[in-house]
């Protein structure tokens, strides 16, 4: 999968995107990341990406042409392509959209600056406008390096194998339950003793129940939608009744 970044601060990337697990799928070729710098299609000697805006107003808005300009130099590697704005103003960003993105073969991805972008780019050329989360971050690289880091895990080998991300939270609706590992003591807090019997059965129900505990008490609008079984609903209700 291929994700093309645009933006006028191509430096920031690099401090995220060459480690860990992203660095290492980069170097398997399971996914690449190209960036764009939006000021290389900038006019004039200082190259200016931004202007005024029409109607008055503070700050700065990012003007249409430079951005224009850097999307048509985007090679598009097949017809599964998409175009993204970020934007506070776009639709929420969440796990599941996250799994509809994994599937694209390439995304393309905008962040803006300054008040945002000149809106005449949005009907123009973008397929989604997506928001991270109701507050205002200062540019969207954050907002893409967040897009690009819960898409890039939920392609295939891009966890080395692992299943691991079946259970997290979010993916069967709930939150994820509790994990411990060694020490079994610290600071005088034990690990449940039921994890340590090696019942496989009884450690999975435990785990159910933690899960449908901890989304009760943090994430109670998640219920709503989460696919529970009859088993869940009881211990719901009983969580509820204490
Ligand atoms: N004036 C804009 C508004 O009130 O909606 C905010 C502009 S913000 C300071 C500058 C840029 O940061 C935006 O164009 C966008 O690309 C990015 N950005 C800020 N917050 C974001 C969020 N929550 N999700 C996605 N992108 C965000």
């Amino acid at each position: 999968m291929q994700f093309d970044i645009l933006t006028i601060f191509p430096e920031i990337f690099s401090s995220y995107l060459p480690f860990s697990i992203l660095g290492r799928a980069q170097l398997k070729g399971l996914l690449q990341v190209k960036l764009t710098n939006i000021r290389d299609f900038a006019k004039g000697v200082h190259k200016t990406t931004d202007d005024r805006p029409y109607g008055g107003g503070e700050g700065m808005v990012m003007k249409p042409g430079p951005i224009y300009r850097a999307l048509e130099s985007i090679e598009k590697l097949s017809n599964k392509n998409l175009v993204i704005l970020l934007s506070p103003t776009g639709e929420q960003f969440k796990q599941d959209m996250a799994w509809e993105l994994s599937k694209w073969d390439q995304l393309i991805i905008i962040c803006g600056r300054y008040e945002g972008i000149d809106e005449r780019i949005s009907s123009l050329c973008i397929d989604r406008e997506l928001s991270i989360g109701d507050y205002i971050l200062t540019g969207g690289e954050l907002a893409a390096m967040v897009i690009t880091d819960a898409v890039s895990r939920l392609i295939p080998g891009v966890l080395g194998g692992s299943k691991s991300n079946l259970n997290d939270s979010f993916e069967d609706g709930l939150l994820e339950y509790p994990q411990y590992t060694r020490p079994r003591t610290f600071q005088g807090k034990n690990v449940p003793g039921l994890l340590l019997t090696g019942h496989h059965a009884k450690i999975q129900s435990w785990r159910r129940k933690e899960s449908l505990k901890k989304t009760l008490a943090r994430r109670p609008d998640l219920l709503e939608k989460a696919q529970l079984t009859p088993e869940d609903k009881k211990i719901l209700n009983n969580l509820k009744i204490k």
